[in-house]
């Protein structure tokens, strides 16, 4: 079967088409058939389309225009036009499957998108304004495209860890904030969710037999603490602002800055917005840049400011990693992920060094990025390090399969 997997950022898209066996989902995830996707980043009034197929055939193309719509209209026509090509007609598009940011606390699991579904995405677009109107403008594209008889799935990043305790999700704030919806809903489920899986495959071992912390390091970043295949604790809260220090957010600052920076110098709320979600994290320290390659460079050229921000940005991650241990009270493997998780060593080294006094020992052999998924601790080391390459594409590629499963039993 094929399933089209659509992952929106809010100034991205990207897209992959999958070719999936009817009988047994493959252990490995497959090469896509296809994948493109969208930068509405580029240029103004340009949309940045890259395509690519398995048979090996590159694209790039500068699309004139600044709808969203349009530009997704354009890049999944390169399914079944031009050398990009993979499939003769939209028609052959078995499911589709969507990464929907904010599902809410109804939402624990992917589901097949109704009028209902629809409905509970516009209404959280309030919790998550910049992503989930997108995620719905998906869904809507990919009805006008396939028609309404061609199943869709949302796939909810907040799914993973809605098996929070209260503890773990209230706010210390008045309960009336509960009533609200203002509790921690975590982010970057399904990265945590497939690293989860990918952690029990890698050490031989079932889920239920693991405590793991899953570190998402990319430009959001955000830890998981995973006991026995439930997640018990992760940092994002209400909002992908809360936690670790990331690429250009702040994470977790003192609340008493905003009401200082707001009642005392003036600014308006959308001005803090823009400080703490673009200005702010490694971009904001170091002014330097949002990519933790360029900080580092720039440590290298002895950039004092770029050093700070590495300082801050260890010691918070860290911090929170010990907090993620004492949630989880024992700890089988760490896992890191995402952009700087996948491919940062010095990362890694900085991140597990306050933890050796549990016996956790790197392999000095193994501190170096790898294309393939490794576990980097030394043979006698008490802990398992595990570098583990994200696959939300396939993860939800997954959960669309495993979904068509049950829609075959109810035609049966
Ligand atoms: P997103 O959260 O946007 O999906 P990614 O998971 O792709 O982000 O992570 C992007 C970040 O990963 C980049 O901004 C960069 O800082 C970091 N990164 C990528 N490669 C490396 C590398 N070799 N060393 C350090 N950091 C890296």
């Amino acid at each position: 079967m094929k399933i089209l997997v659509m992952n929106a950022g809010s100034s991205s898209q990207k897209s992959c088409l999958y070719e999936l066996p009817e009988a047994a989902l493959p252990e490995h995830p497959p090469e896509p058939l296809w994948e493109a996707q969208i930068d509405l980043t580029h240029a103004e009034g340009v949309a940045e389309i890259k395509v690519k197929t398995a048979a090996g055939v590159k694209k790039t193309e500068s699309y004139p225009t600044s709808s969203r719509v349009e530009a997704t209209h354009h890049l999944l026509e390169t399914l079944w036009t031009g050398d990009t090509r993979v499939i003769d007609r939209p028609g052959e598009i078995d499911m589709v499957g969507h990464r929907v940011v904010h599902g809410g606390e109804d939402y624990r699991a992917s589901v097949f998108v109704t009028a209902e579904v629809k409905a509970a995405i516009a209404r959280l677009a309030k919790f998550a304004p910049v992503h989930n109107p997108v995620n719905l403008e998906g869904i809507e594209t990919l009805e006008q495209i396939l028609g309404s008889s061609v199943p869709q799935v949302a796939v909810f990043d907040t799914a993973f860890h809605s098996t929070l305790p209260p503890a773990a999700y209230v706010y210390p704030g008045p309960y009336a904030w509960l009533e609200q919806g203002i509790r921690r809903y975590g982010f970057h489920g399904t990265s945590h969710g497939y690293c989860a899986q990918r952690a029990a495959q890698l050490l031989g071992r079932p889920l239920a037999d693991l405590r793991l912390m899953i570190c998402h390091l990319g430009n959001g970043a955000s830890l998981s603490a995973v006991s026995h295949g439930q997640c018990v604790d992760t940092t994002m809260g209400f909002t992908p602002l809360e936690g670790l220090m990331m690429g250009s957010r702040s994470g977790s600052v003192d609340p008493g800055i905003l009401l200082y920076l707001i009642r005392d110098l003036g600014y308006t709320p959308d001005q803090v917005d823009t400080m703490l979600n673009r200005e702010s994290g490694l971009e904001g320290v170091s002014g330097v840049s949002n990519d933790m390659r360029l900080v580092l460079e720039a440590i290298a050229q002895g950039n004092e400011r770029a050093k700070l921000a590495i300082d801050v940005y260890v010691h918070r991650l860290r911090s929170l990693m010990g907090s993620m241990l004492a949630s989880l009270g024992g700890l089988e493997a760490i896992v890191f992920t995402a952009g700087v998780g996948e491919n940062a060593p010095n990362i890694w080294q900085a991140a597990c060094e306050p933890f050796q006094f549990l016996g956790l020992r790197l392999d000095p052999a193994k501190l170096s990025r790898n294309p393939d998924d490794q576990d980097i601790a030394a043979a006698d080391s008490t802990v398992r390090v595990l570098i583990i390459h994200t696959q939300e594409d396939w993860a939800i590629a997954q959960d669309c399969w495993h979904l068509s499963k049950t829609l075959v039993g109810v035609e049966n």
